[in-house]
């Protein structure tokens, strides 16, 4: 697959940062994934915002424009000749000796564009499973860092336990999924966390949100304790990557009636028209 690498077009597979590089040495960076539909990327605005602010939140200049950016990305998909694929960008600090504090470096921009791999549709049929494991992550899950090894490790024990999705829990509040934000449907409202610095304020969560206003369907943004789970009548996950997957049991337990709700069907099917 194609890749990007400070003004290079290359392979994806190419070798090309050096050790000192503070993505990997410090996960001192941050990141976007974006999904292209037919050639086209979807809610690019609403990407760039958050790569920005993301960049802002940890001091990071990127020293690109949003334009630049846009054109270099609308570039390599035209290049890598997909229609169904995605963009994975990363801005780091830049290369230079191991030192806690910030080097007098330019930003590393990095990107790949790649076959999009599509999850199993039976998840989406069926539904998922996910597993209640706390959430041990920083003060500042909004800003979408490199650094993900608490949601590596949750996504894997749910993983190992047979669930699809960990859904986090701090303080007695289910914040989001280890990568994917959550939203119950209970007496026909639409109910998900608030977009506090807690959780990552997810860019499909902005599509279900506005699908929701669309369809007249009443929405509330608040807190909810993991039991409130099992009291919804419906409820599913949201990303890039999934879209929208429906939660049929949660630690074993069964949500609803055990099945993909009828109105997580009708906003994932309205999400699709837009893309
Ligand atoms: N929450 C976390 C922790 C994530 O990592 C992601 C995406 O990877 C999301 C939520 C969903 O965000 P988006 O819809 O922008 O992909």
């Amino acid at each position: 697959a194609i890749g990007y690498l400070n003004g290079k077009v290359i392979s994806s597979s190419d070798p090309v940062l050096p050790i000192d590089e503070r993505g990997h040495q410090f996960g001192d960076g941050v990141y976007e994934y974006i999904r292209i539909y037919n050639g086209r990327a979807f809610m690019m605005d609403e990407h760039m915002d958050r790569f920005f602010k993301s960049a802002k939140a940890i001091k990071l200049n990127l020293g690109q424009t949003r334009e630049e950016i846009i054109t270099v990305v609308n570039d390599l998909i035209e290049r890598s000749g997909l229609a169904d694929c995605d963009v994975y960008m990363q801005a780091t600090r830049g290369i230079a000796p191991r030192n806690h504090l910030f080097p007098n470096v330019p930003a590393s921009i990095s990107m790949t564009v790649k076959p999009f791999r599509a999850m199993d549709e039976t998840l989406r049929k069926n539904g998922a499973k996910v597993k209640l494991l706390p959430d041990e992550r920083w003060q500042n899950c909004w800003i979408k860092t490199l650094n993900l090894l608490p949601n590596l490790l949750a996504k894997q024990e749910a993983f190992e336990a047979g669930a699809f999705e960990a859904v986090l829990v701090r303080d007695g509040i289910v914040t989001e999924g280890s990568s994917s934000n959550i939203f119950l449907l209970k007496d026909g409202t639409l109910i998900t966390p608030p977009a506090t610095k807690h959780i990552l304020h997810g860019i499909t969560r902005i599509a279900v949100l506005d699908i929701a206003a669309e369809l007249g369907i009443p929405v509330e943004e608040k807190e909810f304790a993991p039991e409130f789970i099992f009291e919804a009548d419906e409820v599913f996950l949201t990303s890039t990557g999934i879209e929208i997957v429906p939660v049929t049991s949660a630690d074993d337990r069964v949500i609803g009636e055990g099945n993909p709700g009828v109105m997580t069907t009708k906003i994932y099917e309205a999400f699709m028209k837009r893309v």
